[in-house]
């Protein structure tokens, strides 16, 4: 089957960033969320990337009226009975996406592929509310979606050799580089990257140093492009502790405790650059 429409539910940061790229790679795009005002946000959004992307040059004005055009804004799920694949990008909850998983399974056409972009939940256990399982696979970008080469494909335990073969080419084609992991605990990315954030809060609750010289020892020493509590800061201290909560629980080692800094930051509300407080003042 070819793809020609693709379902994005959830239109917030990453959902947002999906559309975009679909639309621009040629795609038409059904982009789906519970309120009309989140819906107007990520059109905006993506209309602000588009003119970044022209003023760099990357893309002309024809490009950019024109992948605004395919991307049509829906309310209704059921609207997405017209997608030939679909990518769920909601809320990182279970309840919630599980939801959404029982729903498109009964509106999708049973040949369509439904994905998710979890950053942490089971792609085998939303393949299981489905009746579909061998159809359900993670498609995991990475924020800014626009800016970011990397598509973590991951196989559930009963995903088929041809979905992951037409996400992997889905992916090429979005000129991303996919890369194949199995389902476990946080994929490769969280499972590697969080007990790295969660060491640094470690190191800062202990008072080896401050969060700066942390942030300096990986910037200058280890040339990352930001530090770790920078990191943490940017991706929102409540997300990096359901994470290692993901983590600890999946794996069931105690190396995976999160750090008792990050939870007492997370009662506080300090949960980062969007809360305004996190290792750092915003
Ligand atoms: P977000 O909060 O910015 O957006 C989530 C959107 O989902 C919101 O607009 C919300 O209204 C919508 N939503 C909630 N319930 C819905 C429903 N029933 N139907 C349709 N829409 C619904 O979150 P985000 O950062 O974009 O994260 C989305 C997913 O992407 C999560 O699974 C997250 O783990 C994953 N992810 C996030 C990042 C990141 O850096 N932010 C990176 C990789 C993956």
């Amino acid at each position: 089957m070819e793809v020609k429409t693709i379902g994005v539910v959830g239109a917030g940061t990453m959902g947002n960033g999906i559309a975009h790229v679909f639309a621009r790679g040629g795609y038409q795009i059904l982009l789906c969320d519970i309120d009309r005002s989140f819906l107007d946000r990520a059109i905006e959004t993506i209309g602000k990337n588009l003119d970044r992307e022209l003023a760099k040059e990357k893309i002309t004005s024809q490009d950019r009226s024109m992948t605004l055009q395919r991307i049509q804004p829906v309310l209704d799920r059921a609207k997405l009975a017209a997608c030939d694949f679909a990518v769920e990008a909601a809320t990182e909850k279970l309840e919630i996406k599980a939801g959404i998983f029982r729903d498109l399974d009964k509106i999708c056409r049973p040949e369509v592929i439904i994905s998710s972009n979890t950053s942490s939940i089971s792609i085998t256990k939303l393949a299981a509310l489905t009746r579909r399982p061998d159809k359900v696979i993670g498609m995991h970008f990475f924020n800014p979606v626009p800016v970011m080469k990397l598509v973590e494909v991951i196989r559930g335990l009963a995903t088929s050799q041809a979905s992951f073969e037409t996400v992997r080419d889905l992916a090429l084609k979005l000129e991303k580089t996919p890369v194949e992991v199995n389902d476990a605990p946080g994929f490769v990315s969280n499972r590697v990257l969080m007990p790295l954030l969660n060491e640094a809060m470690y190191a800062v609750m202990e008072g080896v140093a401050t969060a700066e010289a942390v942030d300096q020892v990986f910037k200058l020493g280890m040339a990352h492009p930001m530090g770790p509590l920078t990191l943490a800061d940017f991706i929102g201290l409540d997300v990096c502790l359901d994470i290692m909560r993901v983590l600890q629980d999946g794996l069931g080692d105690p190396k995976y405790r999160p750090c008792p800094l990050l939870i007492k930051m997370v009662d506080a509300g300090w949960l980062g650059r969007k809360s305004g407080r996190g290792f750092y003042v915003y």
